[in-house]
């Protein structure tokens, strides 16, 4: 089943750990705040089978909850 994720800039904190567990799919703004990595001005895109379990660890770690994820 595919995921949406989103994510929320306004409560990202720029600690850097989403983009440490799932490289492929996070990276920053230069103020280290997240966006995605092949989309930059988007706030949400489905994940690819292959990096659902990066992403799911991403979710858990952010301490923010700056990122969300749908079924
Ligand atoms: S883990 Fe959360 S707070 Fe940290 S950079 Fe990523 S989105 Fe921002």
């Amino acid at each position: 089943m595919s995921q949406r994720c989103k994510i929320v800039p306004e409560r990202c904190i720029a600690c850097g750990l989403c983009a440490l567990y799932a490289p492929n799919i996070f990276d920053y703004d230069e103020d280290g705040i997240v966006l995605f990595a092949q989309e930059p001005t988007a706030r949400q895109q489905f994940i690819i089978d292959e990096e659902q379990e990066t992403v799911q660890t991403a979710y858990r770690k952010c301490p923010t909850r700056a990122i969300l994820l749908e079924k």
